[in-house]
């Protein structure tokens, strides 16, 4: 840092400092600029100049009175005072009055110099040092507050609230803000600098007190980045610790607080994207309650209202199979071993429904808000869809390829049925003959068996069937309408058949045959179900699947005739309608189910294109719902003999 030299007033013949000066003693270390003054008048100027960092003071002429209103004016101003050894009691006076420092002149001259030398060194090298903040003096403050470029306004006010020292920034601060030339001397109710007079009194008395005193104050008249200061009141301490003066340096705080108005400005801004992104988001605590939440995830849930979330605890939401998961993610957050989650799970939607996300988790910190401190914040990517789709492409695969071995199986097992059908029949036939009617009665069992066991095979076939068929463009109402008759037979006493179709169905594009075994299927099962008795409703409808997603998240969008297949029959639990499209499952007893029906409505629909779904309860009846989509070939006439068209 550039110093300025040091200025050494000297009062008096004081040929040992002219000495020194000219052979430029300290000229390396502490140079300095020596001003002259010979009478009492210039030198009560002088003295009154702050500028000033050494005073050295020759006795005679002027003696002890000068000493003392210099001391009264600056208390603990460095200054030197030169005697002759004949005048020591001048000097036991002297520092009495406060003098620290002094030479006793002795016959050599050399000697003297060498010893003012000695004096002032230990002086300058005081001055050049920062001040010591705990007990600063006056002097070290004033020497740093000059020459330590301390460009804020700053101020020593004495005992009697006089100002004792300024530098430029605190004139020009006065100036501007109470349109007063600052003198040192001044009163301070002549330039308060923490509000009112009283006000800026009643804190330089608390410093003056022995406290440190820190106000944060605006001046309305400067402007507007300097406006806002930090006024601080420190206490000064002479060497016997009695406080006495107190300094005051009014910090510019225009830009922190302008920093501090920015981060909040950047963190409203950084909340309202928070509400306004479509992305799920929340913001959870270590208690694993939900601090925040935004529209987009009280949307994806089901709530009206975000603040609802905050109501609920983060447990509450997660799918019960997922809570070991997502709590060893987030404490992994909270205890700092992990600085990112990212996991899968899933959420219950309020409707009940299970959607299924891709979660990503990160702790808020650095923000600069205390309030997100230690907190998380939380996405979730809806995958639902894609995490349906996937489940379903899994299914399709798995009975595509046990419906491959199925068949296989089936169809030679056939052939050796055939064999056997045929045989067995031509010795019925011979027996029939010979008039055995005992063995007669076996052979139309072993036929008998051979059907049904034919019969199964064709039921594995239909399973296994690969492809699409005859694929035709028809009615769904149409169809219903000729099979009903069919299906009516198959159903038992108690059980009514109704049809609600609907008039504006779009056409779909479907093998009739394959369409008849859906029917059947459905029907038949919705007869087993319903040993009461009780009403069985087909019903059809045209649907459209717009964005939205629950209730079918996997549907894709676009333009379907829907099936629906109503019975009020014994219904299942959730266990069961898990597992019935799976080949072979059935709770009909191995004699009378081959559980084929569901799996074999499955793969049709599958393979057309549609979308099955059950919904049941177990007592409360059960509804099939088959999404067939809309042919694309346009609207349909309701007639069914339209043009068919081979796959
Ligand atoms: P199966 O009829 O040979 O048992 P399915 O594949 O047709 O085989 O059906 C599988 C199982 O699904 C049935 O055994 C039954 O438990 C259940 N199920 C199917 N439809 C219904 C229904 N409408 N009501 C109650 N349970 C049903
Ligand atoms: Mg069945």
């Amino acid at each position: 840092m550039k110093q300025r030299d040091f200025k050494v007033l000297v009062l008096g013949s004081l040929p040992e400092a002219d000495d020194l000066f000219e052979r430029g003693v300290f000229k390396d270390e502490y140079p300095c600029e020596p001003v002259r003054v010979e009478n009492p008048e210039e030198f009560g100027r002088a003295v009154r100049e702050p500028t000033f960092d050494l005073i050295l003071i020759d006795v005679e002429p002027h003696g002890i009175n000068v000493l003392r209103s210099v001391l009264d004016e600056r208390p603990m101003r460095p200054m030197i005072m030169v005697a002759d050894a004949a005048q020591g009691d001048v000097i036991l006076e002297a520092k009495r009055l406060g003098l620290e420092r002094y030479v006793m002149r002795l016959s050599d001259d050399v000697l003297n110099a060498d010893l003012l030398a000695e004096e002032m060194v230990f002086i300058l090298q005081r001055l050049s040092e920062p001040p010591s903040m705990e007990h600063p003096t006056v002097e070290e403050l004033f020497r740093f507050a000059q020459y330590h470029n301390v460009r804020q306004p700053f101020f020593v006010i004495d005992r009697n609230h006089r100002l004792l020292y300024t530098n430029a920034s605190g004139k020009a601060l006065v100036k501007a803000v109470h349109d007063h030339d600052l003198r040192e001397g001044d009163q301070y109710d002549r330039f308060p600098l923490t509000g009112s007079t009283q006000e800026s009194t009643s804190h330089l008395n608390e410093a003056l007190g022995g406290s440190e005193v820190e106000i944060e104050h605006t001046y309305e008249r400067l402007v507007k980045n300097d406006r806002h200061r930090e006024v601080f009141y420190q206490p000064v301490h002479d060497t016997t610790g009695a406080v006495v003066a107190v300094s005051i340096a009014c910090k510019n705080i225009g830009l922190r607080l302008q920093a501090q108005q920015k981060v909040e400005r950047q963190e409203q801004a950084l909340w309202s994207f928070f509400e306004l992104v479509p992305l799920p988001l929340k913001v959870v605590g270590p208690d694993l309650r939900i601090h925040r939440a935004n529209a987009a995830l009280a949307d994806f849930l089901g709530y009206d209202d975000p603040d609802e979330l905050q109501r609920v605890t983060l447990d509450s939401l997660l799918h019960p199979d997922d809570l070991g998961e997502a709590h060893l993610a987030l404490n992994g957050l909270f205890e700092e071993t992990s600085s990112y989650a990212h996991f899968e799970c899933r959420y219950q939607h309020l409707n009940g429904e299970t959607v299924w996300v891709n979660q990503i988790d990160f702790p808020l910190r650095g923000l600069g808000d205390e309030e997100s401190e230690g907190l998380v914040l939380a996405l979730s990517v809806d995958i639902t869809r894609q995490k349906q789709a996937e489940q379903r492409a899994a299914q399709s695969e798995r009975l595509r390829a046990i419906g491959e071995l199925a068949a296989g199986v089936a169809h030679d097992f056939n052939n050796v049925l055939s064999i056997v059908k045929t045989y067995s029949q031509l010795i019925h036939a011979k027996l029939e003959q010979e008039g055995d009617h005992e063995y007669v009665g076996f052979t139309n069992k072993i036929v008998g068996a051979v059907d049904r066991a034919m019969a199964l095979t064709g039921q594995l076939l239909t399973f296994g069937q690969e492809d699409e068929g005859d694929k035709a463009r028809l009615d769904l109402n149409t169809r219903i309408h000729e099979i009903s008759a069919l299906l009516e037979r198959n159903l038992g006493e108690g059980v009514d058949l109704k049809l609600e179709l609907a008039a504006d169905l779009p056409a779909i594009e479907i093998d009739p045959s394959q369409l008849d075994q859906v029917l059947t299927n459905l029907v038949i099962n919705a007869r087993d179900a319903m040993n009461a008795g009780g009403s069985l409703v087909l019903r059809t409808r045209q649907e459209s699947k717009g964005e939205d997603l629950p209730p079918h998240p996997d549907l894709p969008t676009g333009d379907y005739a829907l099936l629906e297949v109503e019975d009020e029959g014994e219904g299942m639990d959730e266990q069961t309608q898990r597992k019935i499209f799976e080949p072979f499952f059935t709770t009909k007893g191995r004699s009378r189910g081959t559980g084929l029906g569901l799996a074999t409505v499955y793969r049709i629909v599958d393979r057309n294109g549609g979308y099955i779904y059950v919904d049941s309860e177990l007592g409360c009846g059960t509804t099939f719902t088959i999404y067939f989509p809309a042919s694309e070939t346009g609207p349909d006439t309701g007639s069914d003999d339209l043009p068919s068209k081979k796959a």
